[in-house]
């Protein structure tokens, strides 16, 4: 192909989570000239929600915290309500037998901030601010090659879109399956194989109620289980209570649990029976979201759980690569709350700090 076909936007950006869709936000807002493409039928990546009836229920992340001023600033920019995660009331403790016991115990939740219509009100508000014709969904890139004039991205099918710089808003060890021409430095290919995704060893199983009944029995909601197969459960009720919801961590690793869906559902069901009574046993929906089992989320690497909460950052071997015609800004690679959503705008913002004149 030769190398003199025009570029077809300034700035391509590969994925519509949260980083791109606010980098695409920022470059909006400064007239610069995009594109963004998404693997998946929808934006938002990680953020997820169940929809029932008018009201939507988190299946990726729930929360924030008060030290997190970028996603306050946007839920108020959007008018999205934010209210504090409900830890009103007792405790339950399962052992590994599934005897449960009840506690008064300071929940570790408490504080932590939850918006109205979950996180997807926050990816529908953003994508509703820009212009969706710059948006193209069912498109993974599969490779990128660097041109004379910028890079050439070849999405799933052939087509292919030019630009002058690509910004990588996938996580890294994602990124590191697309097929790079020239190869990217052996350091940079360390650093995208080696930063571990967040939570994307995690499956999180929602079930929706008329109302929250445990609250009316002393319950906050809240419970840690050694039984499983949830070992950390949440309230995770609409703003206004109603409906009811509660929802539940896997404690089952990755592995075993791509060979048991249908299992798992039933007995996520039972264990919030036994935490919580009888009506538990009868929600109005459930959905179990394994996050492990997303390509465009997660690599066999991801499926061992982390046990903590890994030091990201910006890793040097990522900058300047393709002499800065090739960026990386997703959560993973945010200077500030790497991992967490407002991670996600950190890494937006300081990308768009050096994609603006
Ligand atoms: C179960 C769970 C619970 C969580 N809980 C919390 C929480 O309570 N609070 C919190 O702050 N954070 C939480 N997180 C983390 C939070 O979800 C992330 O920090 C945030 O959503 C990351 O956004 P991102 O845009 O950086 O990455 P992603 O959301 O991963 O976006 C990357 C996008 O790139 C797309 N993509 C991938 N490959 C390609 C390709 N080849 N071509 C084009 N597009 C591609 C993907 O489809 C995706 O849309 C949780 C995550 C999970 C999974």
């Amino acid at each position: 192909m030769s190398d003199s076909r025009s570029i077809d936007t300034e700035i391509l950006i590969i994925g519509g989570g949260l980083s791109g869709l606010s980098l695409a936000d920022h470059l909006t807002r400064a007239g610069q000239d995009w594109r963004l493409v998404e693997a998946r039928p929808r934006l938002g990546g990680r953020i997820a929600g169940l929809d029932h009836g008018d009201k939507t229920f988190d299946l990726g992340p729930a929360w924030f915290w008060p030290e997190q001023p970028r996603i306050a600033a946007l839920a108020k920019r959007f008018g999205i309500n934010v209210f504090e995660q409900h830890t009103d009331g007792e405790t339950c403790y399962e052992n590994a037998d599934g005897s449960v016991y009840r506690v008064k115990a300071f929940s570790a939740m408490a504080g932590s901030l939850r918006l109205s219509g979950g996180m997807p009100a926050l990816v529908n508000a953003l994508a509703s601010a820009l212009d969706r014709a710059q948006i193209r969904l069912n498109a993974p890139v599969e490779a990128l090659a660097l041109m004379q004039q910028g890079v050439e991205a070849v999405l799933e099918g052939g087509e292919t879109i030019r630009a002058r710089k690509v910004v990588l808003a996938l996580p890294p060890r994602i990124a590191a399956g697309i097929v790079f021409d020239p190869p990217l430095p052996e350091a940079a290919m360390r650093a995208l194989t080696t930063i571990p995704t967040w939570m994307g060893a995690m499956a999180k199983c929602v079930a929706v109620y008329e109302r929250p009944f445990w609250r009316d029995a002393g319950f906050s909601g809240d419970a840690m289980s050694r039984h499983g197969p949830m070992i950390e459960i949440h309230d995770a009720s609409a703003m206004d209570g109603a409906p009811g919801a509660l929802f539940g961590f896997l404690g089952v690793p990755a592995l075993h649990r791509l060979t048991l869906a249908d299992e798992l559902g039933e007995a996520c069901i039972a264990q919030f029976g036994r935490l919580f009574g009888e009506k538990a046993h009868a929600p109005l929906a459930l959905h179990l979201a394994d996050w492990a089992a997303e390509p465009f989320t997660a690599t066999e690497a991801d499926h061992l759980p982390l046990g903590e909460h890994p030091a990201y950052g910006p890793p040097p071997a990522l900058s300047d690569l393709w002499g800065g015609a090739l960026s990386v800004a997703v959560t993973e690679t945010a200077p500030e709350h790497g991992g967490f959503t407002e991670g996600a705008l950190s890494a937006a913002e300081a990308m768009a700090q050096t994609l603006i004149p």
